[in-house]
C-alpha cells in the first residue's frame, strides 16, 4: 500500500485535530465538515480499502467501531443518533485510500445518501 495522507497524520508529520487515540486508533476531526460533528476514525494499521480486509483485521475493526460509537455517545449523539460511513473506492466516495470511519452527528441526516 502506498503511502497516504492518513498514514503522515497518524506519524504526525502533518498536522490535524485529534480527538482521540489509543493503540489502534486514531480519531481527528474532518478538515471539510459536513455536519456539525464530523470525525474520521482510522486505523493505525495501513489497510487500503474494505476491499483490503482478511480475517486478522477482524479485532482491528472492532476496534475501530467502538471508539467511534464510544466518542459519539461521550458528545451526547447516542439519542438522537448519528452516521457512521466508510466509503470504498471511486463508487463509493473514497479519495483516501487508508481505511476510515465517518462519524457524523449533530444534525438529520438524509436518505438516501448523494
Ligand atoms: P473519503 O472521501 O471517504 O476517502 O474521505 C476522506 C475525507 O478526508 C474527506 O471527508 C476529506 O474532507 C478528509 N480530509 C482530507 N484531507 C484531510 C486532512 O488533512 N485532515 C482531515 N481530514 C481530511
Amino acid at each position: 500500500m502506498t503511502d497516504t495522507l492518513f498514514a503522515k497524520i497518524i506519524r504526525r508529520e502533518i498536522p490535524a485535530d485529534i480527538v482521540y487515540e489509543d493503540e489502534a486508533v486514531l480519531a481527528f476531526r474532518d478538515i471539510n465538515p459536513q455536519a456539525p460533528v464530523h470525525v474520521l476514525f482510522v486505523p493505525k494499521t495501513p489497510i487500503a480499502t474494505l476491499n483490503d480486509l482478511t480475517d486478522a483485521d477482524s479485532l482491528s475493526v472492532g476496534k475501530l467501531v467502538l471508539a467511534a460509537t464510544r466518542y459519539a455517545k461521550a458528545q451526547g449523539l447516542a439519542e438522537n443518533g448519528y452516521r457512521c460511513v466508510m466509503n470504498c473506492n471511486r463508487d463509493g466516495g473514497q479519495t483516501v485510500f487508508h481505511l476510515h470511519l465517518h462519524l457524523l452527528g449533530g444534525r438529520v441526516m438524509q436518505w438516501p445518501p448523494g
